[in-house]
């Protein structure tokens, strides 16, 4: 099974890839997380990665083709994939097709999460991390304090630098101006599909296991 999962930030991809890809047995490949890796461990892509990062902006496509080129080439891959976070621009949609075509790739899958702005701003700003396990908490929701520890593994809570506010803010102005018409373009190639993203998680995922066909 190869799956793109499709939305704007903070509609709940990770969560559900995550979810996806112990069903079916496949990788879930976050270029999101990649490049948060990548900042960690200070490679060169990191370096130039982590100032747009931190500002909202998109890494420039053609590091983000490389990077997805080499993944989808390797043996993790053979058996399917959920891709999160790639493509986000027509550019990278573009390339996307040309790395399928070569990897003999021909049955994909392109899934869109839809959630309403409004309440993408609200889930974003509210979103918290454990640093040590990536459990992801709702600030509000989970009734968090200053200072509280992650209640599965005691590590440390901290907001991305990318869902402050003023960081949000513009990260949705770029998706709407330079990743929303990628959903137009899977809707001309071909069929797109598309699952209402609100709800609770496992109502979300039985949506999108039967729209998969499951
Ligand atoms: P995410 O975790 O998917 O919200 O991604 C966090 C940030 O990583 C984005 O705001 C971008 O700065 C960068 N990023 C992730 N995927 C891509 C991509 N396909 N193209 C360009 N930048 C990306």
């Amino acid at each position: 099974m190869n799956i793109i999962l499709f939305g704007a930030p903070g509609v709940g991809k990770g969560t559900q890839a995550k979810i996806l890809s112990h069903v079916y047995h496949i990788p879930h490949i976050s270029t999101g997380d990649i490049l948060r890796e990548a900042i960690k461990a200070e490679t060169p892509l990191g370096i130039i990665a982590k100032g747009l990062m931190d500002h909202g902006n998109l890494v420039p496509d053609d590091l983000m083709i490389i990077l997805v080129n080499d993944l989808l080439s390797s043996d993790r891959c053979k058996n399917g994939f959920i891709l999160d976070g790639f493509p986000r621009t027509v550019a990278q949609a573009k390339a996307l097709d040309t790395i399928f075509s070569q990897l003999n790739i021909h049955k994909f899958k392109v899934i869109n999460i839809d959630v309403d702005p409004k309440m993408i701003i609200e889930r974003l700003t509210d979103r918290f991390l454990c640093a040590q396990c990536g459990k992801i908490y709702n600030f509000t929701l989970d009734k968090f304090k200053a200072g509280d520890k992650c209640f599965k593994c005691g590590g440390m809570i901290f907001q991305r630098d990318d869902d402050k506010p003023e960081t949000v803010k513009k990260r949705l102005d770029i998706y709407y101006r330079t990743t929303e018409p990628v959903k137009k373009y899977y809707q001309q190639t071909r069929a797109l599909l598309d699952v209402n993203g609100v709800g609770e998680i496992d109502e979300i995922t039985q949506r999108l296991l039967s729209t998969l066909g499951r």
